[in-house]
């Protein structure tokens, strides 16, 4: 009887287009910025209360963290103003 030991091997894939990006080394393709994004947000009893954590994190490769950077600045421009 023997026992081998396989050790453990984590995927990192990115959580918008699935690519894996990390394979168990320091950095994968695609993933020199090791970027990813935090979410952090409440959940909410029906009364408006605060509960739980509700936050998310995603993880995310080179070029979909550039787009998502992309939206979160497009989305952090101030409303436009109708002239009057
Ligand atoms: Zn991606």
């Amino acid at each position: 009887m023997s026992t081998q030991n396989i050790p453990a091997k984590s995927i990192t894939s990115c959580d918008r287009c699935k690519a894996v990006v990390s394979d168990g080394k320091a950095r994968g393709t695609n993933w020199a910025y090791g970027g990813g994004l935090t979410l952090r947000r409440n959940a909410l009893d029906h009364a408006g209360a605060a509960v739980a954590d509700d936050s998310r994190m995603y993880d995310l490769c080179d070029p979909c963290l550039h787009a998502v950077a992309q939206a979160i600045a497009a989305a952090m421009e101030p409303p436009k103003r109708r002239p009057l």
